[in-house]
């Protein structure tokens, strides 16, 4: 690989890929749905519930004291990792479901109307989707599409007709995890705040993939997910501008989020704490700051080089199979290889590699408007990460070939 890391020094640091599956080497291209954890963050995990565990902001002992110095540690270095103007922009959710549930629960319920219009895209996952369909709902606001063109990209000719004084949100991902097609997200932004409306980027596929800078994109809102980041599950991150976010009023009541509680009156904490009720995910805020570290050592530029160069193997050795069929073919893509064989279920497909040990995804993708608009009811997905091979690409080239020749 083109990176100062070896392959094998990379892979050593991932204990589930010295395992077998189904009696077979792992091969995992299942990373679109979830990353695998290098030691670090789960030692960190480990090491926070042998030394650390406390609840934090409430304590003055030494332990309490510590896990909030950690947890709010790992604030900072995601404020760095999106460049974040402040780090009170950083709220911890669950994951990206969490943080978009929240901006169209807040922001959205307090400046969407009947009449207005919420745009997203095509692409988008169910996450990004639903959450505003029942916003849309409750406030007779109108949801309207972004299509795609057959490769898979975004029309932006039919985005600009759909601007305008209406628009009020506009909510797209920039990577797709079911065809992997780069968004234009910075001409996106630029345009919805012409009309005036605010944008949320969808970040799960692409914190892993692409350097994001959100106040160079200028996007109101950037959700990500930690387990799509070699990080823990249950821990993700909302960054959502502090003018925003101050203006907002909070998502769920509980500790932490207030400054004062009384019969009269409650009054809100200041940021982040405002949207960050009860005890959170302590030890996987601390995980994902781990996991952000291990990612920023090797380089997301590094990253994408190496999982670019897996992605051309993978598509043009796949070509070749009878009866490929390649869903996503924009110009700018990340590392995901979408795909259906003629006259084969994709969980045809998905089992048959799954009995050679190469684990890929079938379905849907959430992503089922999307399937509609191709006229599939699924996919297989193969999809790269760091840790994968050429020699892996190999082995999911002659796993499909073999499920070629049993499904005919
Ligand atoms: N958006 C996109 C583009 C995704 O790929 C996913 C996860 N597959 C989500 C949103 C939802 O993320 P999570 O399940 O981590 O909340």
């Amino acid at each position: 690989m083109s990176t100062p890391f070896t392959s094998a020094s990379i892979r050593a640091q991932f204990p589930i890929l010295q395992t077998s599956s189904r009696g077979k080497p792992l091969v995992y291209l299942d990373n679109a749905s979830t990353t695998q954890k290098p030691q670090v963050v789960i030692d960190a995990l480990v090491e926070y519930y042998e030394k650390t565990n406390a609840n934090i902001h409430r304590g003055v002992h030494y332990l309490s004291e510590k896990a909030t110095v950690e947890y709010e540690g790992a604030r900072e270095k995601i404020q760095l990792f999106l460049n974040a103007e402040e780090s009170r922009e950083i709220i911890f959710t669950r994951g990206t479901t969490e943080a978009i549930n929240l901006v169209a629960s807040t922001y959205g319920r307090a400046n969407v109307g009947a009449g207005d219009e919420i745009i997203v895209s095509e692409l988008e996952h169910h996450s990004n989707i639903v959450p505003w369909q029942i916003l849309c709902e409750e406030k007779n606001a109108t949801l309207r599409v972004i299509p795609v063109n057959d490769a898979g990209e975004l029309r932006l000719d039919e985005y600009e007709k759909l601007l305008s004084e209406r628009t009020k949100i506009v909510a797209v991902n920039y990577v797709s995890n079911a065809l992997g097609t780069i968004n234009p997200v910075a001409e996106i932004i630029q345009k919805a705040h012409a009309v005036g409306a605010r944008v949320l980027i969808d970040g799960a596929q692409s914190s892993s993939h692409l350097p994001v800078d959100v106040q160079k994109l200028d996007c109101d809102f950037y959700t990500l997910s930690g387990h799509k980041i070699y990080g823990p599950t249950g821990i993700g991150v909302l960054y959502g501008k502090a003018e925003l976010l101050e203006k907002m009023p909070p998502y769920q009541g509980g500790g932490d989020m207030i400054s004062h509680v009384s019969w009269e009156r409650t009054a809100w904490n200041v940021l982040p704490y405002k949207f960050e009720a009860g005890t959170p995910h302590i030890e996987g805020a601390i995980g994902l700051g781990v996991a952000i570290d291990w990612v920023n050592e090797i380089g997301l530029e590094n990253i994408a080089v190496h999982e670019s160069e897996l992605l051309t193997a993978a598509t043009s050795a796949a070509r070749e199979i009878e009866g490929f069929q390649l869903f996503g073919e924009a110009r700018e893509k990340a590392s995901v290889l979408s795909f259906t064989l003629s006259g084969a279920h994709p969980s045809d497909i998905g089992m048959i590699l799954d009995s050679q040990g190469v684990a890929i995804r079938s379905g849907h993708h959430c992503a089922q408007p999307l399937m509609d608009r191709f006229g599939v009811p699924a996919t297989a997905r193969a999809s790269f990460a760091i840790y994968n091979t050429l020699e892996e690409v190999e082995v999911f080239i002659s796993a499909l070939k073999k499920a070629r020749e049993f499904l005919n």
